[in-house]
């Protein structure tokens, strides 16, 4: 199971983490909306997430300045977004400007922020009691082998088939939590899909697409194959198929387990290839 994460984006802010508990937030929920009523606020990002809380938060928020790296909104931001964010009146589009100063008290409560724009040099001091960064996250797939197939921004993709909808492209293995492509970035999200996964896992050797065969020794094997991969499960039923008893009366499992280690040890046991 996959669940190495994904680490925020952090502009290069001097003191930024003087302001992170208390008034920076990578997020916006009605809890940040309430406490931004009737604020000016300050929005960093360009993409779909930074557009869908610009819009949100002016719904609440005084006056939201939405700062913005690139000279425009189109090469990241769907068309229903931008059009939202132009006829919003209180969103004021900030483009090639970067926060580049924040000033508050002493405890970490911020109190203003200055934006300046990268081409002309041109400075501006929004008085702002909050900051949101959406400017992305890079997921923990790095270490991972090249066979767990990641979307063009490294996060694991995980299936489309509706009895394994966390399952990789890898056999055997899942992926849950920050780390998987469209997941609710969200701590209560994370641990549901943990939930859901090891559901998913118990129900993984019943699969349609696993083969029933039998192996050398005789004992019933499943086996899928999948992307040029094989995996092999333990044997987790009954049988032997050339036993009267085992095939007509399974032995406890545990007896089954222990006869099947000894006599064919660990080669049967689930291969997961990483
Ligand atoms: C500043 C901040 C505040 C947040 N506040 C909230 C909040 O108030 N409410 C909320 O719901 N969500 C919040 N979130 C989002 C929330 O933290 C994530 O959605 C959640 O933690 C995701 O859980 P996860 O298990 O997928 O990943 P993580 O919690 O990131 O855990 C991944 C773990 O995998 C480890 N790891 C990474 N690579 C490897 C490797 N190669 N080998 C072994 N281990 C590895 C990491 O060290 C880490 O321990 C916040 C996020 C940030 C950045």
């Amino acid at each position: 199971m996959i669940a190495s994460g994904a680490r925020y984006r952090r502009p290069e802010i001097e003191n930024l983490d003087r302001f992170e508990a208390t008034s920076v937030s990578y997020w916006a929920t009605t809890i940040e909306a309430t406490l931004c009523e009737g604020r000016d606020i300050v929005l960093v990002g360009g993409g779909n997430s930074a557009g869908q809380a610009a819009v949100f938060l002016a719904a609440h928020a005084r006056q939201v300045h939405l700062a913005v790296r690139s000279s425009g909104l189109d090469a990241s931001m769907s068309r229903y977004l931008i059009d939202r964010i132009k006829a919003t009146p209180n969103i004021d589009l900030r483009v090639r400007t970067a926060v580049t100063g924040l000033s508050g008290t002493a405890d970490g409560t911020l109190e203003s922020i200055d934006m300046t724009c990268r081409e002309s040099g041109d400075s501006h001091r929004v008085d702002a009691r909050h900051m949101f960064l959406f400017i992305g996250a890079d997921p923990n797939t790095q270490w991972l082998d090249r066979r767990i197939t990641l979307d063009n921004k490294g996060f694991v993709t995980t299936s489309s088939d509706p009895q394994l909808p966390l399952a990789t492209s890898s056999p055997g293995v899942f992926a849950i939590g920050d780390v998987r492509r469209g997941s609710v970035k969200r701590v209560a999200a994370g641990v549901g899909e943990g939930a859901a996964a090891v559901a998913q896992i118990h129900a993984y050797p019943r699969h349609p697409s696993f083969v029933v065969h039998s192996d050398s020794n005789g004992w019933n094997v499943r086996t899928l194959s999948q992307a040029g991969e094989a995996v092999e499960m333990p044997l987790t039923g009954r049988t032997r198929t050339s036993c009267s008893t085992c095939t007509s009366k399974p032995p406890p499992m545990a007896k089954l387990h222990e006869a099947r280690r000894q006599q064919v040890g660990d080669r049967h046991r689930l291969r997961v290839p990483l």
